[in-house]
């Protein structure tokens, strides 16, 4: 990626404005206003440099930073967004200790509120243990962080295949329209990668052809839909007969083939 905020893709969901933009070398920035209460939040903090910029090039003031989990490349910029005051820090409860100072502490299960908007949170440990993503029932949004990438999923330091595969199927159940902005730009070797395991899979050639198209643009494949990633992701995918197939393992447990599907990306 460029690395440039002076490139802001907008996507309008419902009452939300959500301008996505390079931060890092492959991060994404997020930043979201809720155009009938005017808050604006930022998904993670990956650069604060990045996301000042974007904010004064949007014209918007910064009011929450929505936190996935603690990685320095995911929290990196919170310091520095917060020195002027006013921000609210929103985090995991369960992994407070290793956050920056939160704000307000969320629990899975329990909603809270953007605005006017529900946001459901939910635990999704396999990348960190401590790992949560936000989910807006009402434009259908989805900010997934390292859990789910574009045809991929975070690589698992902290949690089991067992816990990944439990967090992608908790995450499977939302509906296909869901709008799925994800934490990084990896989605060209992503789709490499899914071709090993489906190489015949139509939806994904298309997807592939896509990413190509838009990357040699200078696009960003952020946001997906989750229609898409449970038509061509192979780790969502691990449910399916086509993907046990694929890795040798008709008939075994979804969390076994998504073991495999994790192993062999972590090979390549
Ligand atoms: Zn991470
Ligand atoms: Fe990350």
């Amino acid at each position: 990626m460029n690395g440039n905020a002076d490139i802001i893709k907008m996507t309008t969901c419902g009452p939300l404005e959500i301008a996505t933009f390079p931060c890092r070398t492959d991060n994404y920035g997020y930043l979201m206003r809720d155009t009938d209460s005017g808050l604006v939040a930022a998904v993670d903090a990956p650069e604060a440099a990045q996301i000042e910029a974007a904010l004064s090039q949007l014209g918007w003031t910064l009011t929450h930073i929505l936190l996935t989990h603690h990685h320095g490349d995911h929290i990196e910029g919170v310091e520095q967004l917060c020195a002027g005051g006013g921000v609210t820090v929103v985090g995991a409860k369960a992994d407070a200790v290793r956050l920056p100072k939160l704000h307000k502490q969320v629990v899975a299960g329990q909603p809270w509120r953007f605005g006017d908007h529900e946001v459901r949170i939910f635990d999704t440990p396999g990348h960190t243990v401590g790992h949560i993503v936000y989910y807006l029932p009402g434009p259908k949004v989805l900010f997934s962080g390292d859990t789910l990438f574009a045809m991929g999923c975070g690589r698992l330091f902290e949690g089991t295949a067992l816990q990944m595969w439990g967090s992608l199927a908790t995450l499977k159940e939302l509906p296909d329209e869901t709008t799925v902005f994800f934490g990084h730009e990896y989605t060209a070797a992503n789709g490499d990668f899914s071709l090993d395991i489906e190489p015949d899979n139509p939806d994904l050639l298309a997807r592939i052809a896509d990413t190509a198209k838009t990357l040699a643009e200078g696009g960003y494949t952020a946001p997906s839909t989750l229609g898409e990633e449970k038509r061509t992701n192979p780790f969502i995918r691990a449910d399916t007969a086509a993907v046990a197939r694929s890795v040798s393992l008709v008939g075994a447990d979804a969390a076994i083939v998504f073991a495999e599907v994790r192993r062999r990306k972590d090979r390549k």
